[in-house]
């Protein structure tokens, strides 16, 4: 090995097949190719199945030069519909047949480096560094690339708090081995106290031969095969995360967030978007409340009538991005006065209350606008990042995957959030929804230190990416580029 700087640079990136994966990866893509403008001659692709290039191609803006690269698969050949290359157009109980079905792309994404690396050794001048970022999903990327001599890192668009639970709980099952409602994780004790509640439906119903125990762990144990994992977050907020995943893999682990793309490249209507500037435009400053559950989840018919009524009655501004309830298909039509207490829209409306967006609303600019004050939000880690590096502390209702973890982190080790309700079942009653939202809007010793407490997060994750000061992030991505950079000498 020379780690002399070499003139080429050839990124490979392959995210999972879902747009909360997706997207990260694609900010992170365009954050590399602007640093390394100036530096070496970099060449960055994006590899993923048909069905999602077009996806990744319309999040690019059209002056850059990131290559996309489809690699086959036959959606039909693992028993799904057409459909069944996106996690997100799958009903929940088939996400576990993606995973399984991602791994047959092993062969075709070795038979496509082998060819990127012997494009290189036709090359007469001198060699590319080669480097390849893989998504926490395609856990078998790791020993693919060892077995062909390339160096390859994870970028997780999950926070390492909340997948170092997601982790540990996979491998350890602790919930099988006590009958205690709460617990400590196996091999992550200092993530503190975890409770039953907080395993989503996958983890409490894994009995270790199930189809979920199974996958993670194949999957899991393949992270050591990286040479490093990159996550998109700020070290300031999730050291408790960063340092397990230094202790158990014993690679580099970097924090390189928050990386996000700009507004203007998310889905949405600029009609929406026009129309929710306005109304916020009106509104006093920290006077309104943002619900939204992310991109892919709903509630049901009950909690929705409870948060209407809670919203009502709480006397607060709000936007609500409302979706049909579970049950009903999530793309299909509908109309929110179905699902909401008669008269509820128009009079919120009438009186300049309540803002109804249906299924998609701004959410930077509105949590950017200064009239929000709190994001009643399912703790999707993206959503996290977008609140608190405006200074928005958040109300929880963490509903699956590593939500309920995150939510932890947030409540109990950040101090930026209170947990309104947990789970997709919970039995949770407008009065405390309200009580809630009082509580972190309102004049309380609890209330004010939360908001003190968003706002300094915020000026942390501002500092952690500016380059003046060696912000934490700028920092951990410097010396990921210098391991990136280090190349291996001819033959
Ligand atoms: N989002 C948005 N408008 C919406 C719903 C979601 O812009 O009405 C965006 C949000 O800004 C975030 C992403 O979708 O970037 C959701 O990601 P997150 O990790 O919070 O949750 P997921 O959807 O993956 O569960």
């Amino acid at each position: 090995m020379a780690d002399t700087k070499p003139r080429n640079l050839k990124i490979v990136m392959f995210p999972f097949m879902a747009q909360g994966h997706i997207i990260p990866f694609v900010a992170f893509a365009l954050r590399l190719e602007k640093i390394m403008k100036n530096r070496a001659n970099t060449v960055i692709s994006m590899v993923n199945t048909p069905l999602n290039i077009p996806k990744i191609r319309s999040n690019l803006p059209s002056e850059s030069s990131i290559r996309l690269i489809e690699l086959p698969f036959n959606s039909s050949d693992h028993g799904f519909l057409h459909d069944g290359e996106n996690f997100d157009s799958l009903p929940y109980s088939l996400v576990i047949k993606l995973l399984e079905a991602s791994t047959s792309l092993r062969e075709p994404f070795r038979d496509l480096m082998t060819e990127i690396l012997k494009e290189e050794d036709d090359d007469d001048d001198e060699k590319s560094s080669v480097m390849v970022i893989g998504d926490f999903f395609l856990g078998w990327i790791g020993k693919v690339c060892k077995e062909i001599g390339v160096s390859s890192v994870i970028f997780s668009a999950s926070g390492a708090f909340g997948l170092g639970c997601y982790r540990s709980v996979w491998l350890n099952l602790p919930h099988k081995e006590t009958k205690q409602d709460q617990f400590l994780l196996h091999d992550f004790q200092e993530a503190g106290e975890i409770e039953k509640t907080q395993l989503n439906s996958f983890m409490l119903e894994a009995d270790g031969n199930d189809d979920w125990s199974v996958f993670m762990k194949k999957n899991i144990p393949g992270w050591s095969d990286f040479n490093g994992i990159l996550f998109n977050t700020v070290a300031e907020i999730d050291q408790i995360g960063l340092s397990y995943f230094r202790r158990i893999t014993g690679v580099p682990v970097w924090s390189v967030g928050p990386v996000s793309l700009s507004p203007e490249k998310k889905a949405g209507s600029r009609l929406t978007d026009e129309a929710v500037k306005t109304w916020l435009d009106i509104k006093q400053d920290n006077s309104v409340v943002y619900v939204c559950f992310g991109s892919m989840n709903s509630i049901s018919q009950t909690h929705m009538l409870e948060l209407a009524m809670a919203l009502e009655s709480s006397e607060k501004n709000f936007i609500w991005v409302v979706r049909p309830p579970i049950g009903v298909e999530l793309n299909s039509e509908f109309d929110v006065k179905e699902y909401l207490p008669e008269g509820f829209e128009e009079r919120m409306t009438r009186l300049g209350r309540g803002l109804i967006v249906k299924r998609w609303a701004p959410q930077v600019d509105i949590l950017s606008h200064k009239a929000t004050c709190v994001f009643l939000s399912h703790c999707g880690w993206n959503s996290i990042l977008e609140s608190l590096s405006h200074g928005v502390p958040l109300l929880g209702w963490p509903m699956a995957a590593e939500q309920f973890f995150n939510s932890i982190l947030l409540e109990k080790h950040i101090g930026v959030s209170v947990e309104v309700a947990r789970g997709k079942r919970c039995d949770i009653k407008s009065d405390e929804i309200v009580s809630k939202i009082r509580l972190v809007m309102e004049e309380s010793e609890v209330g004010s230190e939360i908001r003190k407490k968003a706002k300094e997060v915020k000026e942390l994750m501002r500092r952690s990416i500016m380059d003046g000061v060696d912000g934490s992030s700028v920092i951990g991505l410097e010396e990921f580029l210098g391991q990136a950079m280090i190349k291996k000498e001819k033959n």
